[in-house]
C-alpha cells in the first residue's frame, strides 16, 4: 500500500506520468525503445541498478527529471515507447488470435517453479528457469493466453564469489520485492488474493503477487504472511533450499495452492502444463475438485488426463523428485481422505512400476495423470520412451506416447542489439515477427561478410568491456586479489580466438574436459601464432559438493602461470553475464557426457548470434548440427565406461580445435578476413536461429498440446489403472 501511494505522488508531479507503468511490464526488458528510455534516464543509476527500472524509477533525482522534461529528443523517446506499449497490449491480430478464433479465450495454466524473466527478478536459478521465462514472453508476442504460476522467493537465488583458493561461496541477498516490478493480485473485493493449504496438521497461508510479463500474467505464492507459524513464513523463501521436507511442502503449495489462486482469481485454464515433475501435485488437486464433485474414479482420471501437459527436463535419475513413505503420511492423510481414497490407492499413483517401493515419485504421478508427456529434444524425447517404457508394460519402446517439443530461445531477449540492427538491415525490418521462418534466415547469406565479422569483433570488445569493469570494481573495493583479478579475466586478448563455456556445474556437463590432457593444452594456449582462450562461468548448487570441486579444478588452472591468463573463470553467471558471454564469444563449448544433456538451451542462444557451437552430439545439438553450421564430436561407442568416454571426447575435443577450429579462425585473407570462418558464422544463423527460436517452439506447444482437438479419440488404453 505504502508503495502504490508513493507511485501515484510520483506519477502525478512526473513530467512522464507512464514510466512506471512501462517499468511495472517486464515487457520493457526484450523492447529496445523502453529499454533506451530508461537508460537515458540515467545512465549512471541504471548501471548502478543493475538495469532495474524500478529501482531507477526510485532513485533518479527529480531535477533529473525536470530537465529530462525540456528535452525534446527524450521526450520524444519517451512517446515513442508508450505508443508502443499501448499497440503491443492492444494487439489483436496476433498468430494466435488469428488462428484459433474460437479458443482465443480459452487458458493454459504454466506451472513452473522458477522463472528466468529477468536480472532484476531473481526467482531462477538456471536453465529451467530461463526456458520458462522465454515461454512466457514468447507466449505473450504470439498472443497464447497462458497464465504463469511460481514462487515469490524473497531470498534471491545465492550470488557466487569464488575466493582466492578457488572455492565458491554463497552470498545469499534479501530479494527486495518492493524495488521489483510485483504487485499484489487483488480480488474484486479490494484485498489481496490469499489461499490457504492444509500441510500436515496445520494451514498454511499463502499471499498472491504477479508479475505482468507483456500481455502475459505470473501469479507468485509468498507464505510470508503473519498468521503463518514462524517456519511456515520462510517456506516459499528458497528456490531449491532446504531438505526433503522443505522440498515436499514448496511442491504441494506450488501444485495444490497454484490451483486455489487461480480458481480464487477466477481463472479456469482449458489446460494445463506442469514444467517439469515439481509442479505434478496440480492434477491431485484437479483430482480432488473432482472427486468432491462426485465424479467416478475413472471419469476423473480421464477428465484429468485429457486436459493435462507434463514436460520432463532430465534424464538423469537424481533429478527427478521422490518423496518417502513417512513424508507423504505426515502431509497426505487427510487430503487423500478428502478425495475419497485409501492410502493404498493413494500411493499407486505416485509409484514407479520398478524403483523406489512404497515411496513417492513426482515424474510418475505427473506421467500417470497427464495424457500428452514430452521431452525437450528429439533425442531427450528417445531417452524419456526407454526411461518410462516400464509404465507400458504391453507397450514396446517406441510405442511409448511420450513425445518432444524441442526447446528454443526468446529471441528478442537474447540477441545482441548490435546483430539486430544488422538482420533489420539485410532480414527485414521486421524481421523478428518472423523469426521461425528458415526462408527469412537465407538472406543472412546476403549480409557481407566484413559486416558480419566487424560487429562480431565488437561484441567481443563489449564482453572483455564487461569482465574488464567487474574485475576492476572488485579490485577497488578491495574484493579480488592480485591473483583473482588473473583469473578472472585481466590478460584476456581481444584478438584472440575466444571459447566460451557457460553453465550449471553438475558433475555431467563435464567442466573439466578440456584439462584432460594439461599438456597439450598448454601447447595450444602457448602458440604465440594462434592465440586461443576460453572463459568459463558458472554456479553449482551450494549442496553439490563434486560441482564446487569442478570450479576448484577449473580455478587453479586459470590462477597458474603456464597457462598464461588464457582460461578465466568468471563469477556469478546469470541471465546478465550470460548475455555478454553468449554474444560474445567466437564458439561456444557444450561437451556433457551423453545422453544426459536433455535439451541446452545456450548453445541456441549463441547460435543465433552468430556463435557456432563446439559441441558433444547431445541434447538439441543433434537436431542442429548439419556438417556446415559448427562442430561435433565424433559419437564414442555405445557402453563406453565413463573415463574410457572422458578420455574419448577429450582426444576428440583437442583434435578438433587442434586441426580445424583454430586454424580456421586464424585462415586470414588478403582483406585480413577469415571468409572460411565467416561462412560458418553464418551457417550457424541461417540454420539453427529459426529452427531453434522460442516461437517455433510455442507453436510446437500449441499445435500438438495445447489445442486439444475434442473429436480425436484417445483410443489409448495406454496406462495400467490404478483402480
Ligand atoms: C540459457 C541459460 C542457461 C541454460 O544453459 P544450458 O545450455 O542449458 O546449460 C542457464 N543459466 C543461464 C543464466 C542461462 O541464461
Amino acid at each position: 500500500m505504502h508503495n502504490s501511494a508513493q507511485q501515484d505522488s510520483t506519477n502525478h508531479n512526473s513530467p512522464f506520468p507512464r514510466l512506471h507503468e512501462l517499468s511495472m511490464n517486464v515487457w520493457w526488458s526484450w523492447t529496445p525503445v523502453v529499454r533506451q528510455v530508461f537508460e537515458n534516464l540515467d545512465q549512471t543509476v541504471w548501471r548502478q541498478t543493475h538495469h532495474n527500472p524500478v529501482k531507477l524509477l526510485q532513485e533518479v533525482k527529480p531535477e533529473r527529471l525536470a530537465s529530462l522534461s525540456q528535452d525534446i529528443i527524450f521526450t520524444r523517446q519517451y512517446q515513442a515507447a508508450v505508443k508502443a506499449y499501448d499497440d503491443y497490449m492492444t494487439k489483436t491480430d496476433h498468430w494466435f488470435g488469428t488462428n484459433f478464433p474460437q479458443v482465443a479465450k480459452a487458458s493454459i495454466g504454466y506451472f513452473s517453479a522458477e522463472f528466468g524473466l529477468h536480472n532484476s527478478i531473481p526467482i531462477y536459478s538456471g536453465g529451467l528457469g530461463v526456458l520458462a521465462g522465454d515461454h512466457l514472453k514468447e507466449a505473450s508476442d504470439l498472443g497464447i493466453p497462458l497464465v504463469g504460476v511460481s514462487f515469490m522467493y524473497s531470498q534471491a537465488y545465492f550470488r557466487q564469489v569464488i575466493g582466492p583458493d578457488g572455492w565458491q561461496q554463497a552470498v545469499n541477498e534479501r530479494f527486495d520485492r518492493t524495488s521489483s516490478a510485483i504487485q499484489p493480485a487483488m480480488l474484486p473485493t479490494g484485498k489481496q488474493c490469499q489461499i490457504t493449504v492444509q500441510l500436515g496438521n496445520r494451514p498454511v497461508h499463502c499471499l498472491i503477487w504477479f508479475i505482468q510479463v507483456g500481455r502475459i500474467l505470473l501469479y507468485l505464492l509468498d507464505t510470508d504472511v503473519e498468521d503463518n507459524q514462524p517456519d511456515d513464513r520462510t517456506l516459499s523463501a528458497r528456490l531449491y533450499g532446504g531438505d526433503q521436507r522443505t522440498r515436499l511442502c514448496q511442491e504441494v503449495l506450488l501444485g495444490i495452492g497454484g490451483v486455489r489462486a487461480l480458481r480464487s482469481l477466477g481463472i479456469q485454464p482449458r489446460m494445463w502444463h506442469a514444467n517439469e515433475g515439481h509442479a505434478a501435485f496440480l492434477n491431485l488437486e484437479r483430482m480432488r475438485e473432482l472427486l468432491q464433485q462426485g465424479v467416478s474414479y475413472s471419469d476423473a482420471i480421464s477428465q484429468i488426463r485429457a486436459s493435462s501437459l507434463f514436460t520432463t527436463h532430465t534424464p538423469v535419475p537424481a533429478g527427478h523428485d521422490v518423496f518417502s513413505e513417512d513424508l507423504i503420511n505426515q502431509h497426505f492423510s487427510s487430503y487423500w481422505t478428502d478425495m475419497g481414497l485409501s492410502r493404498e490407492e493413494f500411493f499407486a499413483l505416485g509409484q514407479h512400476p520398478q524403483e523406489h517401493p512404497g515411496q513417492f515419485h513426482m515424474t510418475a504421478l505427473a506421467i500417470r495423470l497427464s495424457e500428452s508427456v514430452n521431452g525437450v529434444s528429439e533425442e531427450h524425447g528417445r531417452v524419456s520412451r526407454s526411461m518410462w517404457q516400464s509404465m507400458w508394460p504391453d507397450r514396446q519402446e517406441a510405442q511409448v506416447p511420450i513425445h518432444f517439443v524441442t526447446n528454443g530461445v526468446h529471441v528478442p531477449t537474447w540477441i545482441a542489439p548490435e546483430m539486430s540492427h544488422l538482420y533489420s538491415k539485410y532480414l527485414g525490418p521486421n524481421w523478428q515477427d518472423q523469426s521461425d521462418e528458415s526462408a527469412l534466415w537465407h538472406r543472412v547469406l546476403d549480409i557481407p561478410d566484413h559486416e558480419l565479422w566487424e560487429v562480431r569483433k565488437f561484441l567481443k570488445r563489449k564482453l572483455l568491456g564487461f569482465i574488464r569493469q567487474r574485475i576492476q570494481h572488485g579490485w577497488t573495493h578491495g574484493r579480488l586479489e592480485a591473483q583473482q583479478v588473473l583469473a578472472g579475466g585481466a590478460l584476456l586478448n581481444p584478438y584472440a580466438l575466444t571459447i566460451g563455456f557457460g553453465r550449471r556445474f553438475a558433475t555431467y556437463k563435464r567442466a573439466n574436459l578440456l584439462f584432460y590432457y594439461p599438456d597439450r593444452l598448454k601447447a595450444l594456449l602457448q602458440n604465440p601464432w594462434q592465440p586461443v582462450q576460453f572463459i568459463f562461468a558458472g554456479k553449482a548448487h551450494p549442496a553439490d559438493k563434486p560441482g564446487q570441486e569442478l570450479i576448484h579444478e577449473v580455478y587453479q588452472f586459470a590462477k597458474q602461470h603456464g597457462f598464461g591468463g588464457h582460461i578465466t573463470f568468471l563469477e556469478d553467471y546469470d541471465m546478465h553475464v550470460a548475455k555478454f558471454l553468449v554474444q560474445g564469444v567466437d564458439v561456444w563449448l557444450n561437451n556433457p557426457r551423453p545422453p544426459l544433456e536433455a535439451s541446452g538451451t545456450s548453445g541456441q542462444k549463441a547460435a543465433l548470434n552468430g556463435v557456432p557451437n563446439l559441441s558433444v552430439l547431445d541434447g538439441w545439438w543433434k537436431e542442429g548440427y548439419d556438417g556446415s553450421n559448427g562442430w561435433a564430436f565424433p559419437q564414442a561407442t555405445e557402453g563406453l565406461e565413463e573415463t574410457a568416454q572422458d578420455q574419448h571426447d577429450a582426444e576428440s575435443l583437442l583434435h578438433l580445435l587442434e586441426k580445424e577450429v583454430i586454424p580456421l579462425y586464424y585462415q586470414r585473407d588478403q582483406d585480413g578476413i577469415p571468409h572460411g570462418w565467416v561462412k560458418i558464422v553464418k551457417n550457424a544463423i541461417r540454420t539453427n536461429a529459426p529452427r531453434f527460436s522460442a516461437r517455433r517452439m510455442l507453436k510446437d506447444y500449441v499445435q500438438q498440446f495445447y489445442i486439444v482437438d475434442h473429436t480425436r479419440t484417445h483410443a489409448e488404453p495406454s496406462l495400467e489403472r490404478v483402480r
